[in-house]
């Protein structure tokens, strides 16, 4: 163990060297790097062709302006970002994040870890992510549709159906992607699927909008029938109220569940009565609508909104992180350990610390990494994809089917690398189970 920590150290320094103060994205490599230096140190093959230090630096970065006017007629300036990070399975493939803390960081950890994410759904798909500083809150419909359009008319040089193909993520849903594919289609004057996420009338896949979530839900299930329990009767505890949110609190209530907590960021309400389908669909409403603030749940409902806190201090079963980056310290994590909870399933990108992550660990609770749990949002884009270019479109249920079945292989491959005596350790299958694929596929390329 000691030689394996030595070399993590010397792998982690050379990393933070050439990437300062890219503080996400060393936390996202030093996750996967942990499990992955001790599975290569008997298998020389891998290290002679240097692959983690390849699977460590994108393929390429482009960063552009984005230039356009509000309703005033002032000109605005915000920066657009592309992470190319490996297309060794297939077309670069990952969101699009339009939010005010959107950085180079955030976006190198976001495509490396999706470069696992998608080795780990079994699909064709290599990694990237992109985004920009543009802050959509606020933004009337005109702004927000000359911002895309801006947007995509430079990012629109480097994308293409079999190069890379980008998706929404936080600030980009089905109308930010409407008005990307429409000003891509015209700039090139061809109708290809080139950007997934599309609404139905023009391309897009049933349960697109729903598979993130439902995908959560159902690793917690795999993860839970695996252990000999199930998600029925158990108290859950959710945060974030946009589209992954909104879909696992939706599945959840389909399983038994009952899910007490929903928040953004400004807060969370409690609702010990539960969020039902009814409260669901009002939910829905007010963020997906009118863009206002969860506060008014607590207004509507008549339950307790708790300003500027995090809803890890609830007693509860099951807890479903689906907001954002880095949303649970260690401090959350022992309030989840002391308040009953048995098992996470992270809907949203690396919400866990690391240091919240080995209380879990200690804890020995069940635990399914953002890369395998949320896998199933850009798995069925991977679907749209596949349905773009047979040129037809599958109904809801043969698309759950599929995600129900590539999360159960997700799930499998996490127990084949990650069973030990007492139970799975999802983390360390998951990073095995992704860089396999990838890595022997490099390994078939030579040196590129
Ligand atoms: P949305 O924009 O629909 O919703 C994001 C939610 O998280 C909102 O409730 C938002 O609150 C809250 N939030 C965002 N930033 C913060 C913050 N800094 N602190 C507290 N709350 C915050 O995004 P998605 O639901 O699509 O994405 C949520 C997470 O899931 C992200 O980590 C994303 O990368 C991940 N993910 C999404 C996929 C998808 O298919 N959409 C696929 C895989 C992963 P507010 O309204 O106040 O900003």
């Amino acid at each position: 163990m000691a030689e394996h920590t030595a070399e993590l150290e010397r792998f982690m320094h050379g990393l933070m060297r050439r990437n300062p103060n890219e503080h996400e994205f060393h936390q996202a490599v030093q996750e996967v790097a942990t499990d992955i230096i001790p599975y290569i140190a008997d298998k020389p093959e891998y290290q002679e062709m240097q692959i983690l230090e390849r699977m460590a630096e994108p393929d390429r970065i482009i960063i552009f302006r984005v230039c356009w006017q509000d309703d005033n007629n002032n000109v605005r300036v915000n920066r657009g970002m592309r992470v190319q990070w490996n297309n060794a399975i297939g077309p670069y493939k990952g969101g699009i994040r339009f939010h005010p803390s959107v950085n180079q960081s955030i976006l190198k950890f976001l495509g490396f870890e999706q470069t696992f994410k998608n080795s780990l759904t079994t699909l064709p798909m290599g990694g990237g992510k992109g985004g920009s500083d543009f802050n959509p809150k606020g933004k009337s419909e005109g702004e927000v549709m000359r911002f895309c359009q801006s947007f995509i008319t430079e990012l629109s040089r480097h994308i293409g159906p079999d190069t890379d193909v980008p998706a929404g993520d936080i600030g980009v849903g089905a109308r930010e992607v409407g008005f990307m594919f429409g000003q891509y289609k015209r700039l090139v004057n061809r109708f290809e699927g080139v950007l997934t996420g599309k609404a139905l009338e023009f391309g897009g896949s049933e349960i697109r909008t729903e598979a993130t979530g439902y995908g959560a839900v159902y690793m917690m299930r795999n993860m839970l029938a695996h252990a000999g329990e199930s998600i029925d009767g158990k108290t859950c505890v959710v945060s974030g109220s946009g589209n992954v949110a909104t879909y696992t609190v939706e599945k959840l209530n389909e399983f038994g569940g009952k899910v007490v907590t929903l928040s953004d960021s400004s807060g969370f309400i409690y609702d010990p009565a539960g969020i039902d389908a009814e409260k669901l669909a009002w939910v829905g409403e007010l963020k997906g609508k009118r863009r206002g603030r969860i506060s008014e749940y607590a207004d509507e409902f008549g339950c307790e909104f708790f300003e500027g806190k995090r809803p890890w201090g609830i007693p509860c079963d099951l807890a479903f992180p689906c907001a954002t980056q880095n949303e649970i310290s260690e401090e959350d994590a022992k309030e989840l350990v002391k308040g009953g909870c048995k098992a996470i399933s992270e809907g949203a990108n690396m919400p866990s610390d690391p240091e919240a992550i080995e209380v879990f660990r200690e804890a020995n609770l069940l635990h399914a990494p953002s890369k395998a749990a949320n896998a199933g949002g850009v798995a069925v884009s991977g679907l749209e994809m596949s349905q773009n270019s047979l040129r037809i479109s599958w109904d809801r249920k043969e698309v759950d089917d599929h995600l129900q079945r590539i999360m159960g292989r997700i799930h499998d491959q996490c127990v084949i690398y990650g069973e030990h005596a007492n139970g799975v350790d999802y983390f360390k299958g998951a990073n095995i189970a992704g860089f396999v694929k990838v890595a022997k596929s490099m390994m078939a390329y030579g040196v590129l």
